[in-house]
């Protein structure tokens, strides 16, 4: 049996570990890029904007990229006011999430997401689980200097020093196996969080799969009862 119960912290990304992206929050983000590129003043209608990330979304998996190319822009630039309008209302709220946090009370936790900080802010309070992390335990890609998880220590040594844990306390939960191989290196408990795109084998770096992230929660509590059974024999 999958044995958590050494487990203390867990380091979460957002977006597809927390909840799952769904269609309407993907026309959402397709709004908010040619929202944002029409109003830092480039020469485009909103409509023509919107075209452009639709094909972006769907030929390159990645909404803001023909945006990007066309006007030379980075990611950085866009980074704030593209989280800033997307529409987080769009995601409906699993009742088991913050039920499962509270079960699992003596978890700490900390969180790491690509997406801006304020983008954080509002998808964890409309998940109902903002009161399980503190202020200072959330963190936006502007928040690390964009450093980036699959290529960065940033996200796993700024989580380990926030929560004040050792990596074989702590848990890394993820949707894309490539940001858990540098947490795996160093030593954390590596969690996949499934989504279609990711493999149906197990990577070498990823120790555990789960459907969600409140089955992940669950599972750690289990492994304490289980573990506090087998101390009391
Ligand atoms: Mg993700």
């Amino acid at each position: 049996m999958t044995d958590l119960s050494h487990i203390q912290g867990v380091i979460w990304d957002l977006d597809d570990t927390l909840y799952s992206v769904n269609a309407d929050l993907k026309r959402s983000m397709r709004e908010s890029v040619a929202k944002t590129v029409v109003d830092m003043g480039h020469s485009i209608s909103y409509e023509e904007a919107l075209k452009l990330a639709e094909e972006s979304q769907a030929v390159h998996r990645l909404t803001v990229r023909l945006l990007l190319e066309k006007f030379n822009l980075t990611h950085e630039e866009l980074h704030i006011p593209f989280h800033a309008n997307m529409d987080h209302s769009v995601i409906p709220a699993d009742e088991r999430l913050p039920l499962a946090f509270e079960s699992a009370g003596h978890l700490d936790h900390v969180l790491v997401t690509h997406a801006s900080r304020d983008w954080a802010l509002r998808m964890l309070d409309h998940l109902g689980i903002a009161d399980f992390f503190r202020p200072e335990a959330i963190f936006g890609l502007e928040n690390i200097d964009f450093e980036k998880k699959e290529s960065s220590e940033r996200a796993t040594k700024t989580g380990l020093s926030v929560m004040g844990l050792n990596p074989d306390q702590v848990m890394f939960a993820e949707d894309r196996d490539y940001n858990l191989a540098i947490p795996h290196r160093l030593g954390l408990t590596t969690v996949l969080i499934d989504h279609p795109s990711q493999p149906r084998d197990l990577p070498a770096h990823v120790h555990y799969r789960f459907d969600n992230a409140a089955d992940l929660l669950d599972a750690v509590l289990q492994s304490l009862h289980q573990s506090s059974k087998t101390a009391k024999k």
